[in-house]
């Protein structure tokens, strides 16, 4: 805790307490990136011991306390680190480490990571006197505490706009050749996948299980990643998991998987399936950078990601979906997903793979264009094409998408159903006729019905 110990320096309180807080807007003094901002990120590089002053924290830009109440800023953090056993491998796992850490400095929340990171600091906390300076300051001995394989450590803090834009290409870059290294990998060239478990303080049910042909699910940790981090420390929160048998190899269902995640979700999870958004999806806590939904009028999938800021043609955001997505739950059609787990050539095979996909964000699309299959990607409609799921419908009619060859044998669905995620509420009479008791007609294909409790009650006269 602060005010004690190693922090006596710092104005407000430093501890894993304060993980989990979140700043509203209400109560935030300044917006660090976030979703109104186009250029932000965070980045850990391993460099030559020598090429930095150990402890040293620059700020380039105004401190916060310089900033108007309510300030949204473009913003980075850069952090250079030096040991004598540190790898470049180890990289993306310690760069991973700066949500922990700014989330446990009372009134600072941090979410998301790479170029996709948003953090609040809140009045009350700048109002006792805490500066991006502390920031970086705290970071730099919790580094050190937590991984005592760094020797030096150096924090650059940036909220200038034109230094995070002049920075920001290259962060890019190398977000692409680290997500480069195990690709042409398979899942069945290695014995042993490695789990995550730093997202359990937002989502105690979810472990990440990260394996070659799967990238986790924030986009910041690949498979050797994992294997770096779990050797420099074996009890921390990436660890092996031996593959053991393989009971399902297209929806990628191991039996060793199984025995971790059951194990370190409390038994709130007993299976999962790596490769399939249905049957048991693999979790998905908060951090992911896309999600799919599901589209029940062509029993397809929409894709979304974090940045998209208009609504899907079901009339739902990114928000939303979102929150249908996580929590560490497994939800059949809503499933969270990194940029570099699309491009896997496993990417949701039990589920259809891209056949399956039918509406994504158009950058999403562009930014994938090489991994979607020749013939389909035209087939996709994204926000230029349509904005409704009746258009979507005549979208992929006209496009002969693969995904109606099936579905256009169903009867149609009842205008009147209205849908949401998880739930189709139908009303009382749609006057169908077919059905004199209730008047209503319901088809189910190729679907799961899951309840906690059925209530059954006898209709009064
Ligand atoms: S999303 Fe998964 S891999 Fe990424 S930090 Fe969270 S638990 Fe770990």
């Amino acid at each position: 805790m602060a005010g004690e110990g190693m922090f006596t320096d710092i104005p407000v309180e430093i501890g894993v307490v304060f993980e989990g807080e979140r700043i509203r807007k209400q109560s935030m003094h300044a917006e660090l990136g976030g979703p109104s901002v186009s250029e932000k990120f965070e980045l850990l590089e391993v460099v030559p011991s020598g090429d930095i002053t150990d402890g040293t924290v620059h700020l380039i830009g105004p401190d916060l306390a310089d900033m108007e109440p309510g300030t949204v800023t473009p913003f980075a953090i850069h952090i250079r680190a030096a040991g004598a056993s540190l790898e470049g491998d180890m990289e993306s796992v310690m760069e991973r480490r700066i949500h922990d850490f700014c989330n446990w400095i009372e009134g600072f929340m941090h979410l998301n990571q790479r170029n996709a990171i948003w953090l609040r600091a809140d009045k009350r906390s700048v109002g006792k006197g805490l500066s991006l300076r502390h920031v970086g300051i705290v970071l730099a001995r919790l580094y050190k505490s937590a991984l005592p394989i760094i020797d030096e450590i150096e924090v650059t803090l940036i909220t200038d706009p034109g230094e995070v834009r002049a920075r920001y290409a290259r962060a890019l870059g190398i977000y692409e050749q680290r997500d480069a290294r195990s690709r042409g990998m398979t899942d069945e060239d290695v014995d042993v996948f490695y789990g995550c478990s730093l997202c359990q303080s937002f989502a105690p049910s979810h472990v990440c299980v990260i394996t070659p042909q799967r990238y986790a699910n924030c986009g910041a940790i690949g498979w050797l990643d994992g294997r770096a981090a779990a050797r420099v420390d074996p009890k921390g929160p990436i660890y092996e998991i031996p593959k053991g048998e393989c009971l399902d190899p297209i929806a990628g269902e191991y039996e060793g998987v199984n025995l971790v995640v059951r194990e370190k979700s409390l038994s709130d999870i007993s299976r999962v399936q790596l490769y399939t958004a249905f049957g048991y999806p693999h979790t998905s806590c908060g951090c992911f950078e896309c999600t799919t939904f599901y589209v029940p009028e062509c029993d397809g999938l929409g894709i979304v990601n974090r940045d998209f800021r208009g609504s899907t043609p079901t009339g739902l955001t990114f928000g939303t979906i979102a929150d249908s997505t996580g929590g560490g739950r497994q939800v059949e059609g809503f499933h969270g997903l990194s940029y570099e787990y699309m491009r896997s050539p496993r990417f949701l095979q039990g589920s259809g793979g891209w056949e399956r996909v039918v509406w994504m964000p158009a950058a999403v699309r562009a930014q994938l264009k090489e991994y979607i299959p020749d013939g389909l990607r035209e087939r996709i409609a994204t926000e230029e094409d349509v904005t409704s799921v009746e258009a979507l419908m005549d979208f992929l009619r006209s496009r002969e998408h693969p995904i109606l060859s099936t579905r256009e044998q169903a009867p149609a669905i009842p205008e009147s159903v209205e849908q949401s995620p998880g739930r189709a509420v139908l009303p009382a009479k749609t006057g169908a006729g077919q059905n004199p008791g209730t008047g209503v007609v319901v088809t189910f294909r190729n679907v799961t019905i899951r309840a906690d409790r059925i209530f059954v009650n006898r209709k009064m006269p």
